[in-house]
């Protein structure tokens, strides 16, 4: 596997890759600041442009740069500098903390977050700047807990911007795809902590889950089908917070049968590997132990890998699973494994859910560009006309007008944008071609 680059402080060499290997960044250098004044004279004195990069687990080229890149896991990445206000429930986290530290120490105190991706080795910044979720039909994505952000702008400003006092931008700011500039300190929504017990179900018929796709993905509070979309089968995952209600499983469901062992959702990955995946069989546990699908001690998904997403109105779930088991061959050809799952509405911007609940289709692919893109360019042209959103940090062939007449607040985010970076200090080529 590919580990995620490490910093340095000395120029890039030309083998800094992305966590998956897919991509190597164009950057002439990284830099790890311990303090905020190190990284305020970082930005002020960068001969180019910058960017902030999170622990690169991003596929598309979103945290490249042809300037200067910056990490912030050195600067206040101790768990002790998360600060809780337990009154107006929030926790303000370090940017470049990753999931997997924070969400354990606030567990520590007592506290939860309401989601949490598939992994939790991302970092908060990272994840919040490119719109990830979990899933869950009555759950947002993890943007949606952020209520206050710290950002340092090009000119060296420290801005302070909450939902309650900048109601008018804060929507804007949160998915900000790194371009407002870089963000040193987020406020996350918080509550109390909760356990989670998951289990899966194994040879679900796709039929079944089309049959009623709103009561499928009801069937707990985060629900997940992993398919290859060729044989009309299934994985079903059921994650479902205890307490007061919470029943125990059926033995089968949609067809399927309840499984006995940890399964791993995807399929050939060696049964040594299975011990990466968060426990199953209704084994309870803490929240973020299990809402996820991989331990942050072990190797999330794959490892050599490429993905996609493709996020939809909801009421088009159905026809876009006919569309994906049209195209079911040519998937499971170059796919290791797809996964749907839900999406709540939010209100940010550029959030893959803004203004609507949301289907997300996931594909883990092989780590094959050459093969994989005309696949993913079928695809691009199958769910464009039912509203598909690519997924920031994923690989999609759509061009920047597509995405931006998908979200209808873009031209606010173009002109939030040039208010808060006139200098393009933040912008890359990615942010180039989507902005136009
Ligand atoms: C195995 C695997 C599983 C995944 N599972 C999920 C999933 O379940 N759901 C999902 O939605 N996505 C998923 N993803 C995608 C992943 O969540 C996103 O790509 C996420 O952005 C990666 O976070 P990162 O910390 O590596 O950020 P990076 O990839 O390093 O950066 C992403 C963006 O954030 C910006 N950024 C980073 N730090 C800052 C900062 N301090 N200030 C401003 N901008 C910043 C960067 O400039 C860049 O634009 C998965 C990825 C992998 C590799």
């Amino acid at each position: 596997m590919t580990t995620a680059p490490q910093p340095t402080g000395e120029p890039a060499a030309a083998t800094l890759t992305n966590w998956a290997g897919n991509l190597a960044f164009g950057a002439a250098r990284l830099h790890r600041p311990r303090t905020l004044d190190e990284l305020r004279r970082l930005v002020a004195d960068a001969p180019g442009r910058v960017r902030a990069l999170g622990c690169g687990h991003s596929f598309s080229t979103v945290a490249d740069t042809d300037g200067d890149l910056v990490r912030l896991d050195a600067l206040g990445a101790d768990p002790d500098a998360i600060t809780v206000d337990e009154d107006a429930r929030t926790a303000t986290v370090p940017a470049g903390m990753r999931y997997a530290e924070a969400a354990a120490a606030l567990d520590a105190r007592g506290w939860a977050l309401h989601n949490l991706a598939s992994l939790t080795h991302i970092t908060v910044a990272g994840a919040v700047a490119t719109g990830t979720h979990g899933s869950g039909s009555g759950v947002p994505s993890l943007a949606a807990a952020v209520v206050g952000l710290e950002l340092l702008t090009a000119d060296g400003a420290l801005r302070t911007l909450t939902r309650e006092a900048d109601p008018e931008v804060f929507p804007g700011a949160v998915v900000s795809l790194g371009a407002l500039g870089i963000a040193t300190r987020i406020t996350l929504r918080i509550e109390p902590a909760y356990r989670v017990a998951q289990w899966v179900y194994t040879d679900v018929a796709l039929d079944a889950v089309a049959a009623d796709f709103a009561a499928a993905f009801e069937l707990a509070d985060s629900v997940s089908v992993f398919t290859r979309w060729d044989d009309g089968r299934a994985k079903l995952w059921l994650k479902q917070r205890l307490g007061a209600g919470a029943s125990g499983p059926a033995s089968s469901l949609l067809g399927g049968s309840l499984a006995t062992e940890n399964v791993h959702p995807i399929p050939g990955t060696p049964a040594e590997r299975i011990a990466d995946t968060t426990p199953q069989c209704g084994v309870p546990g803490p929240w973020h132990r299990r809402l996820p699908h991989f331990l942050p001690e072990g190797t999330p998904s794959v490892g050599a890998e490429i993905q996609s997403e493709w996020l939809l109105p909801r009421e088009e779930a159905v026809r876009g699973m006919a569309a994906l088991r049209a195209l079911g061959d040519r998937i499971a050809a170059v796919a290791q494994v797809s996964e749907i799952r839900t999406v709540a509405a939010d209100d940010l911007w550029l959030s893959g859910a803004y203004g609507r609940d949301t289907v997300a289709f996931h594909f883990t692919w092989v780590r094959d560009e050459a093969a994989i893109l005309p696949v993913v360019g079928a695809i691009d042209e199958a769910l464009a006309p039912l509203g598909a959103r690519p997924h920031w940090g994923k690989v999609s062939t759509l061009a920047g007008r597509q995405v931006r007449e998908a979200y209808p607040r873009f031209a606010d985010f173009a002109a939030l944008r040039e208010e808060l970076d006139p200098s393009g200090t933040f912008r890359n080529a990615y942010l180039d071609a989507l902005l136009g």
